[in-house]
């Protein structure tokens, strides 16, 4: 569970043309990352597919089921971003539980998810700190543990590794392919990192002002991109 399928997703604020029609299938359990310039859309189409924001046009289909009407927390789908958008006044616990206590899950499926999250993330020495006393790379553990809990069919991480240091990031990026695994979970992944894509994705989707340019594996893009700019972003020497 967790297929995600958009079809002729277009975006406008205003007169601006944001998303130009996307048409994508990502397959059950796949982890599908986008790479693109600064503006080029990634994202509004990642807060389209959680509900953050509506489309101008298109259809957002989970598991074959058309989720536009559907509130955001009712998409079994999770969302973590590069500032972490942790509570400052919550203990970590209290953060990853948040959203379960919003959606009224009894107490004590709350505590064997918030075991079984933080022990995935070796977060147990953290629980009754708050934000401001961790690193950013705990914060961050935090903020994807947050999603974990919620057992989502759907990851979606924007730009996740952006705010950590070199060493952190690559720490950081074994730690969510380790989720992958583990979780079996549907994973899509903004990044403007070259390695990350290559090494994290099943298929690479490239946009550019609105539109895919290409799709497919990380070799596939890098032996044979579909044009220049593709060449450019995945940094094939040709
Ligand atoms: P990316 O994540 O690829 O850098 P974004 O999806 O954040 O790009 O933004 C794409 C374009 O949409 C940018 O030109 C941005 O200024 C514009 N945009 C995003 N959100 C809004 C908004 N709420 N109102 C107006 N313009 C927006
Ligand atoms: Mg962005």
């Amino acid at each position: 569970m967790g297929s995600l399928s958009l079809q002729q997703i277009r975006k406008s604020f205003g007169a601006t043309d944001v998303l130009k029609g996307i048409d994508l299938e990502v397959g059950d359990g796949e982890f599908c990352v986008f790479v693109g310039p600064s503006g080029c859309g990634k994202s509004t189409l990642l807060r389209i597919i959680a509900g953050l924001e509506d489309t101008s046009s298109g259809a957002v289909m989970i598991d074959g089921t058309r989720v536009e009407n559907t509130a955001p927390a009712q998409r079994g789908i999770a969302m973590v971003f590069q500032s972490y958008a942790l509570y400052p006044h919550l203990n970590v616990r209290d953060n990853m539980a948040l959203g379960l206590k919003q959606a009224k899950t009894p107490s004590a499926v709350i505590d064997s998810q918030i075991a079984k999250a933080s022990a995935m993330l070796s977060l147990e020495p953290y629980l009754k700190r708050r934000p401001a006393e961790l690193s950013g790379g705990q914060r961050q553990r935090v903020a994807i543990g947050r999603a974990v809990v919620r057992d989502p069919k759907l990851f979606l991480f924007d730009e996740p590794l952006s705010n950590l240091d070199a060493a952190l990031r690559v720490n950081t990026r074994l730690e969510i392919a380790r989720l992958h695994r583990e979780l079996s979970a549907t994973m899509i992944y903004v990044t403007h990192d070259q390695v990350e894509a290559m090494t994290l994705a099943d298929r690479i989707v490239v946009m550019n002002g609105g539109v895919i340019e290409q799709v497919g594996a990380p070799m596939e893009l890098y032996n044979a991109p579909a044009n220049l700019f593709v060449a450019g972003f995945i940094g094939s020497p040709k």
